[in-house]
């Protein structure tokens, strides 16, 4: 259910802010923090006026957000996979010395 919901808004904040989106996807920095680097496209947008800062910080905002929901929902996945080894091995060994 947070899995659904997680995938729900990462497709959210791409519907909002599509036109962002597709500026950061044709960047030509695969790994662009669209900060500094000359000829980023984000920052090109800017710069000209066809894209507004405040926005661009709202979606970066939010980005950093999912990245982190995202990352702390690996780690509980990691957690529940070792918790998941731990009982089967603790039942292993309780079978074991059945034998
Ligand atoms: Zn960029």
């Amino acid at each position: 259910m947070r899995e659904l919901q997680l995938t729900n808004a990462a497709a959210g904040i791409a519907d909002v802010f599509e036109d962002i989106e597709a500026l950061a996807a044709s960047c030509r920095f695969t790994d662009c923090l669209h900060e500094t680097e000359p000829g980023c496209t984000i920052l090109a947008a800017i710069a000209d006026g066809s894209l507004d800062p405040a926005r661009f910080n709202r979606w970066r905002k939010l980005q950093a957000e999912d990245a982190f929901n995202s990352a702390s929902l690996a780690e509980r996945r990691e957690k529940n996979r070792a918790f998941g080894k731990l009982v089967r091995s603790a039942v292993k060994v309780k079978l074991d010395r059945k034998r």
